[in-house]
């Protein structure tokens, strides 16, 4: 396969609660700017026909349905933490239209804590009712191919526990992280675009900052880079007036198109 764009969807750009949060009445979860509202943290990677889905949220239902995708080729777990799993049964309209099964892909832990939560999906018993027809891939932190394009997990810390980002192409996505190990940070050199993890300004046991991602992107050389996991404390207006012009936060909706998407070596992944 020659080279080809890769055009990212950002489906969720929120915390776990999402922003706005139930109960709260700061001025950005009653700001006008639509922005200011987001869902839970996913994206949608398109090229070739194909949609791969990073993480599956809570708001996984009403995301599929604003932006309009009626193709799911696979799914790409980051980390089994609710935010990022628990719309999981959400996909069954998808196993209707392909008549097929959905391959997802995590790290043993992350895979073992979503046949846990989602015990039924996975028990094999005969059901009354319809569940997630899935096909589980264990993740050994090796690239694989998914449909022509090479996928990398990137190890990230997200507080004691050892995460995956994923790099493909010249881009990469990596949400949930405190740290990034220097030979994970080797692996996104000199990429065109960058997504971490940037939840507000005070520190956070779990999570990166705006100033530290922003230290992140000049370390690795990003082109461009996008941040998400974002919570109540940054005004999305407000607060991109003081990034570098090459950094910019995620919103809900918002796409970009990737050049030259490394295609997978040989045939059949690894
Ligand atoms: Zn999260
Ligand atoms: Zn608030
Ligand atoms: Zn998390």
């Amino acid at each position: 396969m020659a080279e080809c764009s890769v055009k990212i969807t950002v489906l969720g750009s929120g915390t776990s609660t999402g922003v706005p949060m139930i109960g709260c009445h700061c001025a950005v979860c009653t700001s006008a700017d639509p922005r200011d509202k987001r869902l839970r943290p996913s994206i949608l990677v398109s090229y070739g026909g194909h949609n791969v889905l990073i993480d599956v949220t809570p708001d996984f239902r009403t995301q599929a349905l604003r932006t309009g995708f009626e193709r799911l080729d696979a799914i790409l777990f980051t980390h089994e933490h609710a935010d990022h799993i628990m719309g999981l049964d959400d996909v069954r309209p998808f196993n209707f239209l392909q008549r097929g099964r959905i391959p997802i892909y995590a790290s043993e832990r992350t895979m073992g804590a979503i046949h846990g939560a989602f015990r039924y999906i996975f028990d094999g018993a005969e059901k009354a009712t319809v569940v997630p027809q899935l096909e589980s891939h264990t993740l050994n932190g090796a690239s694989f191919d998914l449909f022509g394009v090479e996928f990398t997990p990137i190890p990230i810390l997200h507080g004691a526990a050892t995460i995956y980002g994923f790099r493909f192409g010249n881009a990469a996505y990596l949400t949930d992280h405190s740290e990034i190990p220097e030979p994970s940070l080797d692996r996104l050199r000199g990429l065109d675009v960058l997504f971490l993890d940037a939840l507000r300004y005070k520190p956070h046991p779990t999570h990166s900052t705006v100033d530290r991602s922003i230290a992140t992107v000049e370390q690795a050389g990003a082109k461009r880079a996008f941040f998400t996991h974002i919570c109540h404390d940054l005004a999305h207006a407000r607060t991109e007036e003081r990034l570098p012009p090459h950094v910019r936060l995620a919103y809900d909706g918002l796409e970009i198109e990737v050049g030259g998407a490394a295609p997978a070596r040989g045939a059949g992944g690894k």
